[in-house]
């Protein structure tokens, strides 16, 4: 046998629970698939009181990586040889990278978001509404505060987890930025340029629209949703109809799963790859 085959491949994948409707592994393995690379992506489900076990079992099996999700993000800072920048603000990870035999925990949610925004619109010096104060919106919020945004307004639902994002911002960043109580229609105020929906509102099967009133949705405005499933949410859709700029979460998903494919693996992919996959799933 020719001494270049193998049927050895590297190991990535991800850790998490619920995990049956994380899209990861086809979105990334089409990318393996297109480039001819060896690796493998494994999505498994690991219960919170099985975390140290299986990041040990994991590190015996020498993998090259993995992405964690919910509820694993904060908690497996605790197992990790160290942290990269974005990670140690956002005090989350969702992506973690061997080097040197050392596993390390970075965040790309917020890269992603970024990422795609450039698509769209530049973000430094503008006036930016975010929806929600979970994981997404501190990934997003704390990636665009480092980018140099002008103003940022949180609207979110429950006030301890707002004020807990607000305050890290603060501690954290420089950006200028208040807590506003979500009550009824948000009412978006004039001389906003971005308005993101960072919130799980929308999502599969509950397809409802976020609570805005639309007619403050202007022309100019650019409209973003990281909900994925469905891609074009009743929220874009009401933007759109104002004649808003819009972009939806699929750009994030593949831009967060490029920039993980990137530091396994030192290989920058094709993106269009991977959203051509996410479509074809949430078509
Ligand atoms: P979290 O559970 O950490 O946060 C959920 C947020 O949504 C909270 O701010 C919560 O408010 C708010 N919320 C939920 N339901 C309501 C409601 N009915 N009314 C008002 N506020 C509500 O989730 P994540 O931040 O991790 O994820 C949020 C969404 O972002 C996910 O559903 C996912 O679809 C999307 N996402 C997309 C990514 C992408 O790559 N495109 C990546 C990561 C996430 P409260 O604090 O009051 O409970």
């Amino acid at each position: 046998m020719p001494k270049e085959i193998t049927f050895k491949k590297e190991l990535v994948g991800n850790f998490g629970y619920p995990v049956w409707d994380n899209p990861t592994e086809v979105m990334v393995e089409a990318a393996f698939a297109h480039h001819k690379m060896d690796f493998d992506y494994v999505t498994t489900e690991v219960r919170s009181e099985n975390l140290k076990a299986a990041f040990e079992g994991l590190k015996a099996m020498g993998y090259k990586g993995f992405n964690c999700t919910i509820p694993h993000k904060v908690a497996i800072i605790q197992y990790l040889d160290g942290l990269g920048e974005s990670a140690t603000l956002m005090e989350a990870v969702n992506c973690v990278v061997e080097r040197d035999g050392k596993y390390i925990g970075e965040n790309t949610d917020g890269k992603g978001f970024l990422e795609s925004l450039k698509e769209v619109t530049e973000s430094t010096g503008k006036n930016v509404v975010i929806f929600g104060a979970g994981g997404a919106a501190r990934a997003v919020s704390v990636e665009l505060a480092l980018s140099g945004v002008a103003h940022m307004i949180i609207v979110n639902r429950s006030q301890d987890r707002g004020k807990a994002l607000l305050n890290l911002l603060r501690k954290k960043t420089k950006v200028s930025c208040e807590l506003v109580p979500w009550l009824g229609d948000y009412e978006v105020p004039n001389g906003t340029d971005i308005v993101i929906n960072c919130t799980s509102i929308g999502l599969s099967p509950n397809v409802v629209r976020v609570p805005v009133d639309v007619e403050t949705l202007k022309e100019g405005m650019v409209v973003c949703d990281l909900i994925v499933n469905p891609p074009y949410t009743p929220f874009l859709k009401e933007a759109d109809s104002k004649g808003c700029t819009t972009l939806d979460g699929v750009g994030m998903l593949v831009n967060q799963g490029k920039v993980g494919i990137k530091y396994w693996s030192g290989v920058e992919v094709d993106g269009a790859v991977m959203r051509k996959k996410i479509e074809e799933i949430y078509k």
